[in-house]
């Protein structure tokens, strides 16, 4: 809503949609979405875009977008898209892992790329090419739909000091994180977002993991399983627009450029309403939630992930030849992005950071 007014504000709107005119058609479109019906920053990024889309066509494309309190099937949003029940949808990637294993690497991998480094791979880097690419069979676009940011390791009942401690735990963690947790002994589960409370308060789960302080805190988790974990296992979770292809094409190319830079627009809008939201409740964390107790994983149990992160990644590879192609890309693209990262930013907050008081 924010760019939006913003554009609106500048006249940008206007300016843009000058272009739209008599012999523009009106189109109405429907997206479905995992979330429920309000759900920030995930649920505000898909009204950004539809509003843009609306600004920039001159009121004349329309989409309507439907909760999971509607279609009721937060994880069907691919095959409704595929099918056409829906025109487009907003998701993430890794939810479609038992379906098509390489899907899953364009959400977020552990110990994988943060959002700047992930985005300059999707965008110059090849991503967007083998996304489209993998994506095609199933007959629809994906496009990134609004990062996260670097996620927190999840809320536990009690302090895992071991691999042992994991053993036997019942966790909802989803993607390739999943897989490792699976490796370390934990009975590893996806559940719904809207359930995610229930199903921990209850008992159904004993530890989960969902974004960071901005999205945690007011779900309530703390209340229930009070040790806080720093994240190794979404290090930049982007979500996903899923258009259908056959949908797009009847599309005029204005539209279609107006629909690719609303997604585009209202994604990076999305990083940066998270990393404000998640800053802000950091800031009161200590006051307002004394009893959360804020941890990282010991290195021997992040050694252990790495280890078995390793071993399922060389499985999966054997076994699926295009989740390979993407797997190898992002290690042959992390592997330059990464050196840069660690001599700008990383050094830069080395630097200055760490640094003494001159007397
Ligand atoms: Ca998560």
């Amino acid at each position: 809503m924010k760019l939006g007014k913003v554009l609106g504000t500048l006249g940008l709107a206007a300016a843009i949609a000058v272009g739209a005119n008599a012999a523009d058609r009106t189109v109405h479109w429907k997206l479905a979405m995992t979330w429920g019906t309000s759900l920030p920053p995930f649920t505000d990024a898909v009204h950004e875009m539809a509003n843009l889309v609306k600004e920039l066509s001159g009121g004349k494309f329309i989409i309507r977008i439907d909760s999971k309190n509607k279609h009721k099937s937060p994880f069907g949003i691919l095959d409704m898209v595929k099918l056409g029940q829906y025109d487009m949808g907003h998701s993430a990637s890794y939810y479609w892992k038992g379906k098509d294993l390489a899907t899953l690497p364009f959400t977020t991998m552990p110990f994988g790329m943060i959002a700047p480094e992930q985005y300059a791979w999707f965008y110059y880097g090849g991503g967007m090419k083998l996304m489209q690419k993998v994506y095609a069979k199933h007959k629809v676009y994906s496009f990134p739909g609004g990062n996260t940011g670097n996620q927190m390791g999840g809320w536990f009942r009690k302090e895992i000091n071991s691999v042992n401690d994991l053993k036997g735990l019942k966790m909802r963690i989803p993607g390739f994180a999943g897989e490792i947790m699976s490796e370390l002994g934990v009975t590893v589960t996806n559940i719904a977002p809207g359930e995610l409370y229930t199903s921990l308060e209850r008992g159904t789960i004993d530890a989960l993991e969902w974004v960071g302080p901005g999205m945690d805190i007011r779900m309530g988790f703390h209340k229930v399983a009070p040790y806080y974990y720093t994240g190794w296992h979404e290090p930049g979770t982007e979500l996903q627009f899923l258009v259908n292809i056959k949908k797009f094409k009847k599309l005029s190319p204005k539209y279609q450029e107006i629909l690719k830079t609303a997604m585009k627009l209202s994604a990076y809008d999305m990083y940066i309403e998270n990393y404000h939201m998640s800053a802000m409740a950091w800031a009161k964390i200590k006051t307002d939630y004394p009893n959360i107790k804020i941890k990282s994983f010991p290195p021997s149990v992040i050694a252990a992930m790495k280890k078995a992160n390793e071993k399922l990644l060389a499985r999966d590879e054997a076994k699926n030849a295009e989740f390979k192609e993407v797997i190898e890309s992002q290690k042959a693209y992390m592997k330059k992005v990464r050196a840069w990262t660690k001599i700008s930013d990383y050094e830069y907050l080395n630097t200055t950071m760490n640094i003494k008081p001159a007397k």
